[in-house]
């Protein structure tokens, strides 16, 4: 699960992360009162303004200002709630800005006085182990530095036996050219960072930029938090900062009647029992030169009821132009699989896109006849590569 900068920054915190004091605001009034807190507990009246949406780049979109007074405060978040924010990460139709966070400035006195680092913390699937990836050359600019400069970002992997031990995150605060109190600020930075990092199960860790302060402090400028959706079950208070409006409408649809639908870029939708047949269906529509649209387990158990919910929410993708239905009979039979199908179709009503259906397994062919003779424009098959095979020649 995806969490927005002000909720990431907010458990930062209670693992003590520095971050700077901020406040989120839903309307320009709201950031204007926000701003006022802050001078109150700051003395700041330097102000930044960054849209909340999950999405990076967004500085490079025009997602963050930095206001010098409460009225710049208020016309920058006019600006910034309401408008499509387009950034590298967000596609050429941009995302909605529902909110903003008002944070200090701590590029303080200016910018030339900060230094920007680079810091994320992950697992390497390779080898096991949580490491933090690091780079001296934070910044907006991050993906330059590693295709052009990668000797300039560097690991640190951590022993899940030992954890990560005291000399590491020496070496980190060195390799980053921190002296004096910085360096010893940045220690206790990446402690706190990975004590988070473990604490609230999170699968990604991005901070960028980490950043020097003038006066030698060393602050998280921005974070990108990604939880494990399998832990959430531990974390209440997290499962509660899930905001559904960055969320694709279909899949939180699908997610409703428990199918496991994720949304891809193809326009063949696929609906298959078990997450490994919908695999190898995927790979075969790749394979006859089709490109999937979704992945959709509907579960072994595929009763007509799901068949239909399944079968709708596909239909609701407009990239879709054909759909495959794949069903293995083990435990459900071929046969009622296949009256669900026709079931659905019926109460879809209009279905305007052509459908193929392979069912193999217990009572394929009754399934088979069932469909053949039901009248709708229901392509039935018992082999996947014929299926396939039918789905390229629809749509090329
Ligand atoms: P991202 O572009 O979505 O990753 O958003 P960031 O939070 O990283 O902000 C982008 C850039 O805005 C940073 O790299 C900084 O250069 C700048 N920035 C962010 N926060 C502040 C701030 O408090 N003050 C100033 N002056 N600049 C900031
Ligand atoms: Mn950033």
């Amino acid at each position: 699960m995806n969490l927005h900068e002000y909720q990431g920054k907010s458990l930062l915190r209670q693992f003590g992360v520095t971050v700077p004091e901020g406040i989120v605001a839903f309307t320009p009034a709201e950031a204007a009162d926000a701003a006022k807190e802050l001078h109150a507990r700051t003395g700041t009246l330097k102000i930044a303004i960054k849209a909340q949406v999950h999405a990076g780049g967004r500085g490079k979109g025009g997602g963050v200002k930095i206001a010098g007074n409460i009225d710049e405060v208020r016309l920058f978040a006019e600006q910034i709630i309401g408008m499509k924010l387009v950034t590298p990460q967000t596609g050429t139709e941009g995302k909605l800005v529902r909110k903003v966070l008002v944070e200090e400035n701590i590029y303080c006195p200016g910018p030339s006085d900060i230094r920007e680092f680079y810091m994320s913390i992950l697992l390497n699937r390779e080898t096991c182990k949580n490491m933090i990836v690091y780079s001296p050359k934070g910044g907006m600019d991050i993906e330059q530095v590693a295709a052009e400069a990668p000797e300039f970002i560097f690991r640190e992997e951590i022993d899940p036996t030992l954890g990560l031990q005291g000399f590491q995150c020496r070496r980190i605060a060195f390799n980053l050219g921190l002296s004096g109190q910085a360096y010893k600020c940045m220690i206790r930075f990446v402690d706190a960072l990975y004590k988070a990092y473990l604490g609230t199960d999170a699968s990604l860790f991005e901070i960028n930029p980490v950043i020097k302060t003038a006066d030698d402090r060393i602050i998280a400028a921005d974070s990108k938090v990604v939880i494990d959706n399998n832990a959430l079950v531990r974390h209440p208070e997290i499962i509660e900062m899930r905001d559904l409006d960055e969320e694709d409408p279909i899949e939180v649809e699908a997610g409703k009647f428990d199918l496991n639908y994720v949304k891809l870029s193809g326009n063949v939708g696929c609906m298959v029992n078990g997450a490994g047949l919908a695999m190898a269906t995927m790979d075969i529509i790749k394979l006859y030169g089709g490109e999937p649209a979704n992945f959709l387990d509907v579960g072994g158990s595929a009763d007509s009821k799901r068949v239909e919910e399944a079968f709708r929410i596909i239909l609701k993708d407009p990239n879709v132009k054909s759909v495959l239905i794949n069903i293995f009979g083990g435990i459900v039979r071929c046969d009622s699989v296949a009256q669900g199908i026709i079931d659905a179709y019926r109460k879809v009503g209009m279905v305007q896109v052509p459908v193929v259906v392979r069912l193999q397994g217990t009572n394929a062919r009754e399934g088979k006849e069932l469909l053949d003779r039901s009248g709708l424009k229901v392509h039935s098959v018992i082999r996947l590569h014929e299926a396939a095979e039918m789905i390229s020649s629809i749509l090329s």
